[in-house]
């Protein structure tokens, strides 16, 4: 074990489990120092700033100041999936979720507000929608996701539309999708259709359910929330959700197993699933989804994601390449969340300065995640867990006995969940 991981396990990682949500923003550390003209010894570009990409970025710069850390980012500004939920049911604005990226120049992190196109490996470059070219050492990339419009005959013309909105990435379509919603008559129907798993955040979808009806229960009592789910069950939280739907919204979220989307007429405001055909006066379809663009060409597990060996985050078709967040293939039971996103980074930015000056990897890294859910705006359920390398199986298992979920929705979780989403922002941008 390394150094510099030990001290990441004891100071940096966010806590598993309720316990560990409530860390204090003044934390973080200083300042790391500028190269000031020394050559430094590699050069580290990153792709993507959001959980994972920012984090990694930042991290490399705290504890190996002589790397120069260039992070490439297409958006002006950091919007956070989680607590975007809240947005929709009125209970936040965009505004409450939008960070500037700052934050890292003080860490001596190098912005690039642009697009990264393509990645050739040969020559360790990334090139950029402007027109510039990037070298690198060592390639971190961490794009989120895309979306698979093609796979359902009509959702890409939904897409184009504007019209029919997924929100799975929080910015002006969860503003746009508010305004949707305060726009639906009391007594329309609003279906959410869910994709297979795995896909972005497993309780998302039925956190985004408990909260609009919660809204609808306040502004539309006629309304009614149909959730549309391809998967044969709740993936997350199940028992916690089901009973919060019962006794805080009873008859307003009618909940639909195996439907999985097939065809969707946007016109007809008109679902084709696997079960039956549905109409709704407004649809929120989350796609199914993929490893982000400019990771495609790693792609090696079920045509959607990047396969990745655990102990480095290296991808298994490209040497030099390290994926993280919500791209990668996750081993059994990890869950794509800005939490594991945050984590992979830790592991990425230790073997990352590892490999660069030569010193050994962490031979047996641990992550671990906790999710919040909002039940209502002011009652929230978590599930926590944490992973552990497996020499024998070469992977990341579920570590048995640790972590777990709620017992009962409470209010005292929905402090916890806000001081764990203000902590993970700093974490990662602070
Ligand atoms: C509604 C909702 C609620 C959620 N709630 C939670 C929660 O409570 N807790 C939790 O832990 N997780 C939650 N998540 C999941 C979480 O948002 C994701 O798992 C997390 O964002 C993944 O981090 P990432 O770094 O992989 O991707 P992202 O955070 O999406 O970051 C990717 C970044 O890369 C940039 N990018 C992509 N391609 C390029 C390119 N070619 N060039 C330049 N820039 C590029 C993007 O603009 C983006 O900024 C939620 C998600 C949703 C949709």
């Amino acid at each position: 074990m390394t150094h510099q991981i030990q001290g990441l396990q004891r100071r940096h990682f966010l806590g598993a489990g309720a316990a560990g949500a409530a860390l204090s923003l003044g934390g973080l550390s200083g300042c790391a120092t500028p190269l000031l003209g020394q050559k430094p010894i590699g050069r580290v570009v990153v792709i993507g700033a959001g959980f994972g990409g920012a984090t990694a970025a930042k991290y490399i710069r705290q504890w190996e100041p002589r790397i120069e850390v260039t992070l490439v980012e297409r958006n002006e500004r950091f919007v956070s999936c989680p607590i975007s939920n809240l947005v929709l049911s009125g209970a936040r604005r965009i505004e409450d979720v939008t960070l500037a990226y700052d934050g890292l120049d003080r860490h001596g992190v190098r912005r690039v507000r642009d697009e990264a196109t393509a990645i050739d490996v040969e020559r360790r470059e990334v090139r950029l929608k402007g027109g510039g070219v990037l070298p690198w050492d060592r390639l971190i990339v961490a794009p989120g996701v895309d979306f698979q419009f093609d796979k359902v005959p009509g959702l890409a013309a939904a897409d184009a539309s504007g019209a029919v909105l997924h929100a799975w990435k929080a910015g002006p379509q969860t503003v746009a999708l508010r305004r949707q919603l305060e726009a639906l008559p009391d007594g329309g129907v609003f279906a959410i259709a869910i994709p297979k798993a795995p896909y972005r955040c497993p309780p998302g979808p039925y956190e985004r359910a408990s909260v609009v009806a919660q809204y609808f229960q306040q502004h539309k009592p006629r309304s009614k929330v149909l959730v549309l789910d391809a998967n044969p069950d709740i993936v997350s939280k199940k028992g916690l959700f089901e009973k919060a739907w019962k006794e805080l919204y009873p008859g307003l979220i009618e909940y639909r197993p195996n439907s999985e989307l097939l065809e969707f007429d946007a016109a007809g405001k008109l679902a084709k699933l696997t079960t039956e055909d549905v109409r709704a006066d407004l649809f929120n379809i989350i796609p199914p989804q993929q490893a982000g663009r400019v990771a495609q060409p790693f792609i090696s597990v079920n045509n959607q994601w990047v396969g990745v060996e655990f102990q480095t985050f290296e991808s298994a078709k490209a040497p030099g390449v390290h994926v993280i967040g919500d791209a990668i293939a996750a081993a059994p039971g990890m869950p794509k969340s800005g939490f594991m996103a945050n984590n992979h980074a830790k592991v990425v930015a230790d073997a990352v300065i590892a490999r660069i000056t030569g010193a050994p990897i962490n031979e047996t890294p641990i992550i671990a995640n906790t999710c919040y859910s909002f039940v209502s705006d002011q009652s929230v359920v978590h599930v926590a867990s944490v992973h552990k390398w497996d020499p024998a199986q070469k992977t990341l298992v579920a570590v048995q006995g640790a972590g777990g979920l709620s017992s009962a929705r409470n209010a005292q979780e929905a402090i916890y969940a806000d001081g764990w989403a203000r902590s993970i922002w700093a974490d990662a941008l602070g």
